[in-house]
């Protein structure tokens, strides 16, 4: 398929930052920090870090990330080249708004229990400090916008921590509070307070559901912690109910097709991915690469399977990609502005598109 046909401005919302990596930087990084890694060969190392093969389970491939993430945490400078090449990607293939998401503990190496990282220096606040200083110095260099949304791992006790940096980093490049984790319980009391507290400081909300939990997981996090967007959702097309109720609230959804596949939460055929059956009823719904360090690809991959084997148009792309815009976690002015780039983009491109297929024609 020639690629130009994506050869327009995209919008990006669930892309962990902790999961951009490089595998040669991961490997150049972790030999000069003297960090145990399976290898420091990028090709053999591949193997460890990445799902390029597959895996079996969401948790093998959260396990092989685990490792990768090791030689950037607790390291500022490693922090800042994980953020500056993940921007450069990100760029080439002309995202125009992203959102990435990561959890500061997990990258701090002091103040945090359980400590991720040998001890040292760098606080979660300093992580967040890192962050939002290289994502705005490669943003601005690409012509980009990004912003964060802080995620907490059920895993760990920082729900609360994570909050306060969200509180803290408000509108200072922070927009926006995530959960991850196991799917096989519905989420805690803790996390629902959590949200709760989100909701009342005014601070935007997604969460991880329906990805290999149940669609009863994803009517939790609408009715219970009152999410604007959730991650993934794919069971929600198991029960009516909760596909209705989405639809009413007009929840959108964050599908990364790729990524799912590569973790075998969804294993059925492409032609009957759930995201076919949000595009039928009419879902606010975009696309997204989760974590394109170990899935070895980029957003154009998730296109290029969204086309050739989901089923959609690139007409369809655009849609969705308005979706995102609509959905994403800026305000005011700012989000205006995106929203009416993009559509006189679009316009443009449609328009484009009509005259080379009707001229197509005219030679036929
Ligand atoms: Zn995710």
């Amino acid at each position: 398929m020639d690629k130009k046909q994506y050869d327009f401005s995209k919008v990006e919302l669930h892309c962990h930052l902790d999961g951009c990596y490089r595998v040669e930087t991961v490997a150049e990084l972790a030999k000069k920090r003297g960090i145990d890694m399976p290898s420091y060969d990028p090709e053999v190392l591949k193997k460890y870090i990445t799902a390029h093969d597959g895996c079996a389970s969401l948790d093998e491939f959260l396990q092989r990330m685990s490792v990768a993430v090791k030689a950037f945490g607790g390291d500022a400078g490693a922090i800042r080249r994980l953020v500056t090449e993940a921007v450069e990607d990100k760029a080439r293939d002309k995202v125009k708004y992203i959102e990435f998401r990561y959890c500061p503990q997990l990258l701090a190496n002091c103040d945090v229990t359980p400590l991720i990282n040998p001890s040292g220096n760098l606080r979660p606040k300093d992580v967040v400090d890192v962050v939002n200083d290289a994502l705005e110095k490669a943003a601005t260099e690409h012509g980009m916008t990004a912003r964060t949304i802080l995620c907490d791992i059920t895993v760990y006790n920082w729900a609360t921590d994570v909050l306060e940096l969200c509180k803290e980093y408000k509108g200072k490049g922070v927009v926006g509070y995530d959960v991850a984790g196991p799917e096989h319980d519905p989420f805690s009391q803790e996390v629902e307070e959590t949200y709760r507290r989100c909701a009342s400081l005014g601070i935007h909300r997604t969460a991880h559901a329906g990805e290999v939990g149940p669609a009863s997981r994803v009517k939790q996090a609408i009715e219970k912690l009152e999410v604007e967007r959730i991650g993934h959702g794919y069971h929600t097309v198991d029960d009516d109910d909760v596909l209705n109720l989405a639809k009413q609230k007009n929840t959108h959804f964050e599908v990364c097709l790729l990524s799912s596949h590569l973790t075998s939460a969804y294993t059925g055929p492409w032609s009957s991915h759930p995201a076919k059956k949000f595009m039928s009823s009419n879902m606010n719904f975009g696309l997204n690469t989760d974590d394109p360090g170990p899935n070895t690809y980029g957003i154009i991959r998730d296109y290029d399977i969204a086309t050739e084997d989901v089923g959609f148009s690139v007409n369809d792309l655009l849609d969705l990609n308005m979706n995102a815009a609509r959905s994403c976690f800026l305000e005011g002015a700012e989000k205006e502005q995106l929203l009416n780039d993009l559509k006189s983009e679009y316009d443009q491109y449609r328009h484009k598109s009509l005259n080379v297929s009707s001229s197509k024609c005219s030679l036929i």
